[in-house]
């Protein structure tokens, strides 16, 4: 394989998708020497086939406000890579959506599906659909209308949806009783629901406790831990909630949290009690992170990232592509030692960079969030087998698997000075898998 070739080629195809192009750069520089090393692969043109989706769905979905004004959105489905599993990846709704996003999204879930050792392929979808200052009833009219043409393509053995960026237990609720009607059959066909019809404990925590399992490992590695560690976290929605109550658990502080605004800056430490007025302000009441500096007394910093605050460990848990080179430099000028990804490609290739140049401890979002998928998947199972498990079960296995995921990076991605390039490991051990199961079924 010549990466760079490959790249100018869907680059030619398909043009004006940056995010997309950005994810398998990424991946490509990092697996050409493994890749080469199988001249079978190429000749079963391996890497085209991988890098370009199964099939995309795009569709119009039209519904009605609370005034009665007709609305417009668009609706995708990405169904990439079917080889170890049925496609699996969350749906997302925020203005922001569009095509490139969610082929990077689905890109990417292919190799982290991958590495939780579970059978799922990978997809990804959703909406330029925002759900943020709609009624409940309007999001549910929204997303009833989105599963009128997404359930078609769905099922518990072909494509099971989760949640992602504005999906949450509501929505999941509002699709699932959708698909469920339009079907005929109750299936495990979504994952992320709620207790009461067949979701899983640990399932919403799932994201942000297995990013700190993933980081307890890295730390492992350098013989400390998370006591009296000061944590940055960007984002205040589901990943970085769950995080900060286990970095709390685990004695760290987290001294910042954001949203699409700003970010707070809280130099005593968010305690639990904090955390809750979080959860209560984001999840039900749905207001601003500003209202936190407001009623805690704190700095508030609007249109701003948390990264320039001083800290021992970074999270970023809110986007794709929040966290810059600049932001990297000065990440490691003021001490930083770790940083770990509970956002799907939330650092730029330059700030991946600063942070493998400084040899600090880094690791991609594909293997420290992969807990949330790994839950998802042990949704499916419990489902499948009309059983649920205990908080204990599926944490004692949640922790399992992202410790497994850590050896598979740390056995691709040691470099010669000992130094774990993770974002290597990770997207190594990924492929081999996917790889091998692609060779085995032919050229299909
Ligand atoms: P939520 O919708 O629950 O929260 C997202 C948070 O990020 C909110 O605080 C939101 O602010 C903020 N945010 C969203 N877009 C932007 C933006 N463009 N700029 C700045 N802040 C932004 O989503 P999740 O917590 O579920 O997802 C967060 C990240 O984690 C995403 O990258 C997602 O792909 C990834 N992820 C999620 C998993 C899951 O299980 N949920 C699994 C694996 C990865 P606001 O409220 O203002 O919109």
């Amino acid at each position: 394989m010549n990466a760079s070739k490959v790249l100018d080629d869907l680059k030619r195809r398909f043009p004006n998708e940056p995010e997309y192009h950005q994810a398998v750069e990424e991946v490509l520089s990092t697996i050409e020497d493994e890749y080469n090393k199988h001249p079978e692969f190429d000749k079963a043109n391996l890497i085209e086939r991988l890098c370009i989706p199964d099939r995309v769905f795009q569709f119009r979905v039209t519904w009605m406000d609370d005034k009665g004004n007709i609305q417009t959105n668009m609706g995708y489905r990405i169904q990439h890579n079917n080889v170890i599993g049925p496609y699996k990846g969350g749906l997302r709704f925020h203005s922001s959506v569009n095509l490139s996003i969610l082929k990077f999204l689905a890109f990417e879930q292919t190799f982290k599906n991958s590495l939780t050792t579970l059978p799922m392929g990978g997809a990804k979808g959703g909406s330029d659909f925002s759900p943020r200052g709609k009624s409940n009833a309007e999001v549910m009219r929204f997303v009833q209308s989105f599963m009128l043409e997404l359930w078609k393509h769905i099922g518990p053995d072909q494509d099971v949806p989760a949640g992602d960026i504005g999906v949450g237990g509501r929505e999941i609720g509002f699709m699932f009783g959708m698909y469920k009607k339009l079907c005929k059959e109750f299936t495990g066909t979504f994952t992320g629901k709620g207790r009461e019809y067949g979701g899983s404990l640990i399932r919403p925590e799932a994201t942000g406790y297995g990013n700190i399992y993933f980081l307890m490992e890295m730390l492992k590695t350098k013989g400390t831990d998370l006591k009296g560690k000061v944590c940055t976290v960007s984002g205040s929605g589901n990943v970085a909630q769950y995080t900060i109550e286990k970095v709390l658990e685990l004695g760290g502080k987290v001294v910042t949290c954001s949203d699409s605004d700003g970010y707070v800056y809280d130099p005593d430490g968010i305690d639990s009690e904090k955390l809750a007025y979080i959860m209560e302000l984001k999840n039900v009441y749905r207001g601003r992170i500003r209202e936190y500096a407001e009623k805690y007394g704190c700095k508030y910093v609007e249109g701003a990232k948390p990264w320039g605050e001083k800290c021992d460990i970074a999270l970023p848990s809110a986007t794709q592509n929040e966290l810059n080179g600049d932001h990297a430099k000065t990440l490691v000028a003021n001490g930083c030692i770790a940083v770990s990804e509970g956002a799907n490609m939330p650092s730029t290739p330059e700030a991946i960079k600063v942070f493998q140049d400084a040899k600090i401890l880094y690791a991609p979002g594909k293997a420290a969030n992969a807990g949330g998928v790994s839950v998802s998947g042990l949704e499916m199972s419990q489902n499948s087998i009309r059983l649920s498990w205990s908080t204990e079960e599926v944490d004692a296995k949640l922790k399992s698997i992202m410790q497994n995921i850590h050896e598979a990076c740390v056995k691709y991605g040691t470099e010669a000075d000992g130094y774990v390039n993770y974002v290597k490991g990770a997207n190594v051990a990924g492929f081999m898998k996917v790889a091998n199961a692609m060779m085995a079924q032919g050229i299909v």
